[in-house]
Formats: structure tokens, C-alpha cells, sequence
């Protein structure tokens, strides 16, 4: 089973987001802020990671650009969501090391979309 790092600090967000994956028959894990989502992937690395830029403490970006330069988390694939509708955004996250970007408020099927082009270029076989 394809496996779901959602790093948001927002509930409402988390839960849309969280419903959505799992119901497509992802395994979703929660974090709420930079030092979960560093908890969580010590225990056990993620097939792919959903990272809301706008945190408490360490943002995004951060925390995107220091996992892509550990080599136990370098390939996996971040895809960065932000509710800052504000241009130049993308091609920050993308800067940071994010693989895609999707805009809040979350869109189902764009995000299913997204989600399936990067967990499947992975080359694991996995994602439903
Ligand atoms: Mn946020």
C-alpha cells in the first residue's frame, strides 16, 4: 500500500485531505507540524509526501529543502500545497525541491491526479 506523509497544521484541511487519500485506498499518516512530520519519517520514510508550506515553527519550504538533502529521503517525491494564492509560489516550492504544487482549497480529483503521477513514477508498483 502506498503510503501518505500529509504534513498540515490545519484540522479541516488535514481531514479533507486525509478522507480523500484514504478513500482512494492510500494509507495516510498525520502531522502536524515540521518536527511529526521529522518523527514520522524517522520511523518509518513515506512513498510521498503532501506539504503544506504555511507551518508553526519550521515552514515547509524548510523542511522540504533539508529533507531533499538527506539521502535517506531525497527521492521521495514532496508535493507542496499552500493556501498563499500568491504567484511566485510554485516556483518557490518547486526551488525548495517539491515535485508538484497544488493550490488550497483542495480540489478531489486534482488532487487524486496529482497524487497518482507521483507515487507512480516511483517505480515500487504501488498506489491503487
Ligand atoms: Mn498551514
Amino acid at each position: 500500500m502506498t503510503r501518505i506523509l500529509l504534513v498540515e497544521d490545519n484540522p479541516q484541511n488535514m481531514k479533507l485531505a486525509s478522507v480523500i487519500l484514504r478513500k482512494a485506498g492510500y494509507e495516510v499518516i498525520a502531522a502536524a507540524d515540521s518536527d511529526e512530520a521529522e518523527s514520522s519519517i524517522e520511523a518509518q520514510v513515506p512513498d510521498l509526501i503532501l506539504m503544506d508550506l504555511g507551518l508553526p515553527g519550521k515552514d515547509g519550504y524548510t523542511l522540504t529543502r533539508e529533507l531533499k538533502r538527506r539521502p535517506r529521503t531525497a527521492s521521495v517525491p514532496i508535493l507542496a500545497v499552500t493556501s498563499y494564492a500568491m504567484k511566485g509560489d510554485e516556483a518557490k516550492a518547486r526551488d525548495a525541491g517539491c515535485s508538484g504544487y497544488l493550490a488550497k482549497p483542495i480540489d478531489r480529483l486534482e488532487l487524486l491526479r496529482t497524487v497518482r503521477s507521483l507515487v507512480e513514477t516511483d517505480g515500487d508498483g504501488g498506489g491503487p
